[in-house]
């Protein structure tokens, strides 16, 4: 096992057991994360839904079937990128997080971070790109503005990108979006195709 997989494996254990919020309370199940531990490209969803709590999986319900169908669109599937949430547990009838939800569950999406080491952060959606906003010191507009912007960050203190998406469940009630989509995907892939 690599240095980097027994972390993660140290950490999943940590975050199955949490306890810190209400949240642990209705869940089925914690949705850690999951994909390619040492890719470059690290996707930021919001929250698990029903499907992700009920699998532990994060994007296999409705707006997982967008996220791949993206991905595919770049040739690139779930095996080759890593994906989390910012919330662990689903909020109950997929309300917005709350602040401390938000506040006491991020310290694990930063190890995350910290371990798998990516290149390029995606934010999907307002509330990831808000964190994300603010932990690297970028002004936050709402996503319509942000999405598909370059913008360059240090992630433990090397150079990489972070780069807003729409999120996918936006297209499941727009499908007008998904052009707009797809665009921001190929930027991904360009920047991708300079790190080979
Ligand atoms: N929406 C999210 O933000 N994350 C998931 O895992 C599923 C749906």
């Amino acid at each position: 096992m690599t240095t980097k997989e027994k972390e993660l494996k140290q950490l999943t254990t940590t975050i199955s057991q949490c306890s810190k919020c209400t949240l642990s309370t209705s869940r089925n199940n914690v949705v850690v994360g999951s994909g390619k531990i040492t890719s470059q490209l690290f996707f930021i969803g919001e929250a698990p839904g029903a499907q992700e709590d009920k699998h532990g999986i994060p994007f296999v319900g409705r707006a997982g079937k967008l996220f791949d169908t993206l991905l595919n669109s770049i040739d690139l599937n779930r095996t080759d990128v890593y994906v989390a949430n910012i919330l662990k547990c689903r909020p109950p009838k997929n309300r917005n997080p709350k602040s401390n939800e938000i506040q006491q569950c991020t310290p694990y999406l930063e190890q995350q971070l910290k371990i798998i080491q990516p290149t390029i952060i995606s934010p999907m959606g307002n509330f990831a790109t808000k964190y994300c906003c603010k932990k690297f010191s970028k002004e936050f507009h709402n996503i319509s503005s942000l999405h598909g912007q370059n913008l360059p960050i240090s992630i433990n203190s090397k150079p990489g990108y972070l780069i807003p998406l729409y999120h996918p469940a936006a297209a499941v009630y727009n499908p007008n979006l998904v052009d707009a989509m797809k665009k921001d995907y190929i930027l991904i892939k360009k920047l991708l195709i300079n790190f080979e």
